[in-house]
């Protein structure tokens, strides 16, 4: 911001005219610009007795005060916006970032899921299983019917 600038901007400061962005530059150039500051403090007090004036208030005893006072308002108002932007800004990224961890993983472990099942179960647990329920019984079905056989073979030899 220009010199020009801020002080024909002086009036929308003082009258709370201005949007964040317009009363950013202009806070950031009068604190770096003497001249400007000058101008601003002799308008503010020029402009505020009136209205004081105006409104039938008493006089404020330290314009100078009340305009540092005004400055570190709308300089709170700057970082609290700023903040804010920033925090909900924050946020957002915070739930993108957690969305594209949990479909990472996600996708990490249903694929693992996936390999598993494709390269271990088939045929290992099949044949395993043929052993465990099969074979198992078979043996002793097998067992079981020699006992009989055996069994009628004494009998039969009695
Ligand atoms: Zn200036």
């Amino acid at each position: 911001m220009t010199c020009m600038e801020a002080q024909s901007s002086i009036t929308a400061f003082i009258n709370d005219e201005m949007d964040i962005a317009e009363l950013e530059e202009f806070i950031e150039h009068i604190q770096d610009c003497e001249e400007c500051m000058d101008e601003l403090d002799v308008y503010y007090a020029l402009l505020t007795a009136m209205k004081q004036l105006d409104e039938d208030r008493n006089l404020s005893d330290d314009f100078s005060q009340e305009l540092r006072e005004k400055i570190d308002r709308s300089q709170e108002r700057i970082i609290h916006l700023r903040y804010n932007y920033y925090r909900k800004k924050g946020v957002l990224m915070m739930i993108l970032f957690l969305l594209t961890v949990f479909f990472s993983f996600y996708h990490y472990f249903i694929s693992t899921e996936e390999k598993n099942t494709v390269t271990r179960s088939q045929f290992r647990l099949r044949t395993s299983f043929m052993e465990e329920r099969f074979d198992k019984p078979r043996e002793e079905l097998n067992r079981y019917l020699k006992e009989q056989q055996d069994s009628t073979a004494t009998q039969t030899v009695e």
